[in-house]
């Protein structure tokens, strides 16, 4: 068919699968969606690349989905808020299609306000949010059933790198993959992840693209009995509350709340992280979240992964891994031991942490913000502020510099478009999948102003 046209999608997270998801509707569009990491078989069968491969860095996640357009990215910085709900409950109902339990938290309106007026009092702002949870366990079953239905319709090349956008006159050309094959194609959709955002960030400077830098998010992981947020968390699931040191005036935020969840290790290249997750079917006596400190660095610096990195590779260099401290060894100035862990009434889920002192490797003024932050939660939820509180460190959250794009999330290349975590323009899944739709709708808007076939149109919904 002449007026056939060719959609490349470089990474298989959940903003390149919603962008092939949205076009595969269409015959006349070729689709190919390459990704660097395994086929989800090979990952459920624990041959697994933690962030590449068919899902992404989401395929193993906790599988919240938080339909917020104040959190999980910058999205409406893009597209008008009516439009983004819009977009966001379009991404709720695909992932229920796929088998997301039906179950939502965050709608009961009564129990929310109270909890929004007793955050009030203590100085938070609480973003309510509906949250579905999919758990760990089932997170992989449903990107393997949109795999089967994506790969009669579209074309997936597992385990291929992408080394090179080719453009010619400011206009998309294709792609190259590093063994040095060529894949023509109309448009580019570049989605590859945080995992993929230093490639992107490279190859964006060889195209000349215009760039601006994103937050650093550095902070603690938090854990305490799971009865002590219960009471924010049997509502909420994952209560979003935000807070404004008194001290530096930062911006202090709760972040991926896992009730009854499992502390756990993240490797990024050689560095050891920490992070959290829960599943459906089984779970801990303890909840963990997050507490991060964002900062928004000024000229001259322009690198917040290195930042980030430098302050956790600092965790690892002490104890050749992630610390663990408790609340109460922390306040008194001293480094806990295994034997004073052993002595806490909360019980660590992640056994491989080793004892040690943060104040060693967190800046102070992350220190000071966390220490403030926790103990204004101690007012909505007491219990928090115990000495039995444990804290790991480091968790960092990179997000890559961002590209300058349009509305339409298309770089200063023409129909060269970018999504997605990697592009830092979102981080999470709910906001990256809807951001593979908003780039597939304009992809079909400018296919169809090409005059396709009557065909094409009767078959749009
Ligand atoms: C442990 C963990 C838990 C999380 N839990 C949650 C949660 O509960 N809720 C939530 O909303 N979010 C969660 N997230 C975040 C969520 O997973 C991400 O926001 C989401 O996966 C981003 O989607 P993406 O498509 O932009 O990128 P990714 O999912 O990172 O996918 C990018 C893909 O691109 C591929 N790629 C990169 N470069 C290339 C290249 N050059 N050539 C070919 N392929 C390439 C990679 O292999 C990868 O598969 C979690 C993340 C982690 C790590």
């Amino acid at each position: 068919m002449a007026n056939k046209k060719s959609v490349v999608i470089v990474g298989a997270g959940p903003a390149g699968i919603f962008t092939a998801l949205e076009l595969s509707k269409y015959k006349e569009i070729d689709v190919v969606i390459v990704d660097k990491g395994k086929d989800i078989d090979k990952r459920l069968k624990g041959i697994n690349g933690v962030y590449n491969g068919w899902g992404g860095a989401g395929a193993f996640s906790d599988g919240k989905l938080t339909f917020s357009t104040e959190t999980g990215g910058w999205l409406a910085d893009y597209i008008d808020e009516p439009a983004l709900i819009d977009i966001m409950n379009a991404v709720d109902k695909t992932f229920l299609e796929y088998g997301a339990t039906e179950k939502v938290y965050g709608t009961q309106e009564d129990s929310i306000a109270k909890i929004a007026r007793e955050a009030a009092k203590a100085d938070f702002r609480l973003i309510p949010s509906k949250v579905r949870h999919l758990g760990s366990d089932q997170c992989p079953i449903i990107l393997q059933n949109i795999r089967r239905d994506l790969e009669r319709k579209v074309d997936i090349l597992m385990e291929t790198e992408i080394e090179k956008v080719e453009v010619e006159n400011r206009v998309v050309k294709g792609v190259r993959t590093i063994d040095g094959r060529t894949i023509p194609a109309d448009f580019v959709v570049l989605a590859p992840g945080r995992s993929g955002a230093n490639w992107l960030r490279k190859e964006a400077e060889r195209l000349g693209l215009n760039s601006s830098v994103n937050p650093v998010d550095l902070g603690v992981r938090v854990e305490v009995p799971a009865e002590v947020l219960e009471p924010l968390t049997s509502v909420l699931y994952e209560p979003k509350l935000v807070y404004y040191s008194k001290s530096f005036d930062d911006k202090v935020r709760t972040f991926c709340v896992n009730p009854h969840g499992y502390v756990v290790e993240e490797k990024i290249n050689d560095l050891v992280t920490v992070n959290g997750h829960s599943y459906l079917e089984k779970g801990s006596e303890n909840t963990n979240f997050a507490i991060l400190v964002s900062t928004q660095f000024t000229q001259p610096f322009k690198d917040p992964i290195a930042y980030g990195m430098y302050i956790a590779k600092l965790a690892n260099l002490l104890v050749n891994g992630v610390m663990i401290q408790r609340l109460g060894d922390l306040e008194i100035g001293r480094r806990s031991t295994h034997e004073r862990i052993s002595r806490s009434i909360t019980k660590p889920t992640l056994k491989t942490a080793q004892p040690g002192d943060l104040s060693f490797v967190l800046p102070g003024r992350y220190l000071t913000d966390i220490k403030e932050m926790l103990k204004a939660l101690d007012r909505i939820a007491p219990g928090i502020y115990s000495n039995h509180t444990l804290i790991y460190g480091i968790e960092v959250k990179f997000y890559s510099s961002r590209p300058k794009l349009t509305r339409n999330l298309e770089t200063e290349v023409n129909n060269l478009f970018t999504i997605g975590d990697g592009a830092g323009i979102t981080r999470g899944l709910v906001q990256s999948s809807a951001s593979g739709l908003i780039v597939s709708r304009e992809i079909l808007r400018r296919i169809e102003r090409a005059n396709l076939p009557q065909s094409f149109h009767k078959q749009r919904p």
